[in-house]
């Protein structure tokens, strides 16, 4: 479903972030991206929906290059949520979950109703919830927002960026069984970052462990841990 082909990204400063990048995400695998700070996890997600752009090499989604795909119409098919969700202040929690499936061109009150089917599935009851603003919630209850809105027009890829990483450690535990629990039933392919292993392995189907710039190693879990 995502495929580097021997991908590298050097930034007009000279900074060689990723370096010659080849690996594989199939269709509804969760591949989380783990290594310590500066290593190049970042840059190699944000390559995916164009955010930034290879140096040489291809990023393919679903067979495509992504360069020969116009990124506006890119970045509704691919589904990103960050540490801190950016939720509009001054709508509801429903008008921010129902903005991904608006710009994507659905009807109102399509859009509407699958953010509430959304909202339900994140924990988040629309009876209660849905007409709450962002400053209105805990920070557990904004990244479920984050993760609805991003689902919201059923995205075949979802990138996320430490997601659950701003969120404290017991709710955050809570937030990563319901996510997983959700991309299975959705089927969504993932490639999730963070620099806390633990969370790489309970989450991943496969985990790409990172050098500077390199994969190291891309295997399950165990194999990962050392328990083939
Ligand atoms: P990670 O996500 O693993 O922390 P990044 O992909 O953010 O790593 O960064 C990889 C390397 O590229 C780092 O050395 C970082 O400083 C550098 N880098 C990231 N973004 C830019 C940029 N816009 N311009 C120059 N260097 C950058
Ligand atoms: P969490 O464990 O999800 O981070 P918190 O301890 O931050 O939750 O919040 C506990 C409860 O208080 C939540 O149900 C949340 O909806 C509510 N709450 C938090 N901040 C506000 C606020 N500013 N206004 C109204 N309710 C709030």
């Amino acid at each position: 479903m995502i495929r580097f082909e021997d991908v590298s990204k050097r930034y007009p400063d000279g900074t060689v972030a990723v370096d010659g990048l080849s690996f594989e995400v199939r269709r509804g695998e969760l591949v989380t991206l783990v290594g310590p700070s500066g290593c190049g996890k970042t840059t190699t997600m944000m390559m995916v929906n164009r955010l930034t752009e290879p140096t040489s090499g291809r990023v393919l989604v679903d067979g495509e290059d992504v360069m020969a795909v116009d990124p506006v119409q890119l970045r509704r098919r691919i589904g990103y949520v960050i540490q801190q969700v950016g939720l509009f202040p001054h709508r509801t929690v429903l008008d921010n979950t129902a903005t991904v499936p608006t710009l994507a061109g659905w009807k109102r009150g399509r859009a509407r109703a699958r953010a509430k089917e959304l909202l339900e599935l994140v924990g988040l009851d629309p009876a209660e919830f849905a007409g709450r603003y962002p400053a209105q919630l805990s920070g557990g209850q904004r990244q479920r927002v984050g993760v609805a809105r991003a689902l919201a027009a059923d995205p075949p890829v979802l990138l996320m960026d430490e997601p659950f990483g701003a969120v404290d450690p017991v709710v955050r535990e809570r937030l990563q069984n319901e996510f997983t629990a959700i991309q299975r039933s959705l089927g969504t392919t993932v490639l999730l970052v963070t620099h806390d292993i633990e969370e790489a392995v309970r989450l991943g189907d496969r985990i790409a462990v990172y050098g500077r710039g390199r994969i190291e190693q891309y295997d399950t879990p165990a194999a990962v841990l050392g328990h083939p």
